[in-house]
C-alpha cells in the first residue's frame, strides 16, 4: 500500500517526492538530530514547497482522494501511514519519521516574513530558529522561540515551547496569532482566535494530532541586545545552588526579564559533576540583582556578555551537536530545593552504574517555571497545556543522555526510565508530584497529553473528531503523542 501511494505521490508531486538512494532522500535523513531518527527508512520522502503541495500529499496519503494540480484524479482508498517532520529534533525513532511509510519533510516551507506594520512574523515550520532570528534580530525585533539555534520551529511551537522570553510572554505557542493548517481532508484552513478558535487552541500543545501546520504567524516585539551566557560552578556549590534555584523560582516578585537553564553535567573522564548554567536577562544589564544568589558563588568559567538573541542561541547550539544517539526524559515538579537535590543524588547513582557505556554524556537541566509564565499564557488567550497559576511555581527537569553504540540502547533507555521512576517516587514522598509532562522533552513511553488533564484531553479529542472525523492523524500518523492512547 505504501509503495502504491508513493507512486501516486510521485505522479502528483513530481520530483518533490524523493526515493531511497537519491541525494535529497539521504540529505533529509542525515539532517535529523539523533542517529535513532536518522536510521528510520521511509519508502519515500515528500518535500512540499507550498501548503497546496502538502494538501495533495495529505489527500493521497490519508486516502481521501482528490485532484492534483495537473488535474489527475486520485481515488479514495485506505491511505497509508505517514510521518510529519519539521526540524527533526525529537530524539526518539519514529516521532517525525516512519519505517516503510512516507515522511512529509517540511524543510522547504521556509519563509520568514515580518508584517509591514512590524507586529508579527510568518514562519514556515521547516525553518530552524536561527533562520527566524536571522531575519527579525537585525530589524530590532524578537519573538518567542528555541534557545538553541539549530532547533526546528514546527515541533517546538506545537508542543508548547519555552523561550528566553517565557516569563514575559508565556510559552512560544502563546505568541501564535495564526496557524495555517492542512486538514485530513486536504482543506487548508487558517486557525486564529476568531476563526476555528478550537483548532487554534488545540494546536497550542496538541502537536501533530489535527493536521499539518504549514505556516505560523507569531507576534514580534521590540528587542535590543541583552545580557546572558554560561557561568560554571563546581560541585561544592550545588547545595547553595539548589537553594538559590528554589528562592528564584518561587519569588513572589519574579523578575520577568530573567531566565535560567541550570545544567548539571557529569564528566565521565574526571568522574566529577559541575554546573554550566545558562543565565539570560533580556535587558542590556549585566549581573542583574535577581541572579545574585547564583552569581555571588565561586565560579569556574564565565561567558556572560551583552549580545543579541541570535548569538546566545548559537552559543547554546555548540553543546548540542547533531548525529549522536540521544535520550530525553523529563519531569515537572513543584518548586523544591529538596527535589532538585534528590534528582541529582539519584542521577549520581545512575551514572555510576553506566561505566561500561563508551562515550556517554550525561546531564541534567533544571528550568524554573514561575507562575508568571502561566499568567502570561492566560493573558494571551490560553493554550492546551493544562497549566494554571494555581499550580504554583514549578520546575522542569530534563535528563539528556548521549552515547555511541546501538548495543547500549536498551541499557541506556532502561537507566533513564529507572531514574525517572525513582524521581517520581521521591516527588510523591515530598508532595511535589505533578501530572504535567513537557511534550517536547518527553520519552516515547511518557504520556504528556494525559498530563494536560482529563478536561483538556476531552476537548482535544472533540477537536480531533470535528476536524479529522476519519482519524487520519490518529491512525495513519503513528509518530508523536496521540490523543486516544
Ligand atoms: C538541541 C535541542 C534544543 C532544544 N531547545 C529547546 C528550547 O529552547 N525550548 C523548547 O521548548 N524546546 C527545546 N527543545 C525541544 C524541542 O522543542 C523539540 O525537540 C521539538 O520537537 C523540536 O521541533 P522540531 O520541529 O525539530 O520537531 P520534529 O522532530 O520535526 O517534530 C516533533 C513532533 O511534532 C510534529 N510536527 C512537527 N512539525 C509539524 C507540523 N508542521 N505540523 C504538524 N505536526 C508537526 C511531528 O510529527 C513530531 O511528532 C530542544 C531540543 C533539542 C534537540
Amino acid at each position: 500500500m505504501a509503495k502504491d501511494r508513493a507512486l501516486s505521490l510521485s505522479h502528483a508531486l513530481g520530483n518533490k517526492t524523493v526515493v531511497p538512494g537519491s541525494s535529497p532522500y539521504n540529505e533529509s535523513l542525515a539532517s535529523y538530530w539523533s542517529v535513532q531518527e536518522e536510521n528510520v527508512y521511509p519508502n519515500c520522502v515528500v518535500l512540499p514547497e507550498s501548503a497546496e503541495d502538502v494538501s495533495i500529499a495529505v489527500s493521497v496519503l490519508g486516502g481521501s482522494g482528490g485532484y492534483d494540480r495537473t488535474g489527475r484524479w486520485h481515488s479514495p482508498g485506505e491511505g497509508c501511514q505517514f510521518a510529519v517532520r519539521s526540524g527533526g529534533h525529537t530524539p526518539w525513532a519514529g516521532a517525525a519519521n516512519i519505517e516503510e511509510g512516507v515522511t512529509i519533510d517540511l524543510s522547504n516551507l521556509n519563509q520568514v516574513t515580518v508584517s509591514p506594520n512590524r507586529s508579527t512574523v510568518t514562519i514556515g515550520p521547516g525553518n530552524s530558529w536561527y533562520d527566524v532570528y536571522d531575519v527579525v534580530v537585525p530589524q530590532g525585533l524578537a519573538t518567542g522561540g528555541g534557545r538553541v539555534a539549530i532547533v526546528g520551529v514546527g515541533g517546538l511551537v506545537l508542543g508548547g515551547g519555552v523561550s528566553f522570553f517565557s516569563p514575559r510572554k508565556g510559552f512560544v505557542c502563546d505568541m501564535v496569532e495564526r496557524f495555517e493548517v492542512v486538514l485530513a481532508s486536504g482543506e487548508i484552513v487558517q486557525a486564529t482566535s476568531d476563526s476555528h478558535r478550537d483548532l487554534w487552541l488545540a494546536l497550542k500543545g496538541g502537536s501533530n494530532n489535527f493536521g499539518v501546520v504549514t505556516a505560523i504567524e507569531q507576534r514580534v516585539f521590540e528587542q535590543g541586545d541583552f545580557w546572558g551566557g554560561f557561568i560554571g560552578f563546581d560541585e561544592s556549590t550545588f547545595p547553595a545552588q539548589f537553594e538559590a534555584f528554589e528562592a528564584l523560582t518561587g519569588s513572589p516578585d519574579y523578575d520577568p526579564y530573567a531566565s535560567l537553564i541550570h545544567n548539571l553535567v557529569f564528566n565521565t573522564t574526571t568522574r566529577a559533576w559541575s554546573a554550566a548554567s545558562n543565565f539570560e536577562y533580556t535587558k542590556p544589564e549585566a549581573y542583574p540583582p535577581f541572579f545574585d544568589n547564583f552569581t555571588s558563588l565561586p565560579t569556574t568559567f564565565n561567558t556572560t556578555r551583552i549580545s543579541n538573541l541570535t548569538d546566545f542561541t548559537v552559543e547554546l547550539s555548540a553543546s548540542n551537536p547533531i548525529g549522536r544517539r540521544q535520550l530525553f526524559v523529563t519531569g515537572t515538579y513543584g518548586n523544591s530545593a529538596k527535589m532538585l537535590e534528590a534528582i541529582y543524588l539519584i542521577s549520581n547513582q545512575t551514572v555510576h552504574e553506566m561505566d561500561a557505556v563508551p562515550n556517554l554524556a550525561f546531564s541534567l537541566s533544571f528550568q524554573p517555571e514561575p507562575t508568571i509564565i502561566q499568567a502570561a499564557s492566560a493573558a494571551a488567550g490560553g493554550n492546551s497545556l493544562g497549566l494554571s497559576v494555581e499550580d504554583g511555581p514549578l520546575f522542569n527537569f530534563l535528563l539528556t543522555m548521549t552515547w555511541d553504540t546501538e548495543a547500549d540502547d536498551e541499557f541506556v533507555n532502561q537507566q533513564g526510565r529507572d531514574l525517572y521512576n525513582q524521581a517520581e517516587q521521591k516527588a510523591s514522598e515530598l508532595g511535589v508530584q505533578k501530572k504535567y509532562i513537557y511534550l517536547n522533552y518527553a520519552a516515547p513511553w511518557q504520556e504528556p497529553i494525559k498530563g494536560y488533564g482529563e478536561e483538556i484531553v476531552a476537548q482535544l479529542q472533540a477537536v480531533s473528531r470535528k476536524y479529522d472525523p476519519e482519524g487520519v492523524f490518529q491512525k495513519l500518523v503513528p509518530g508523536g503523542f496521540k490523543l486516544f492512547d
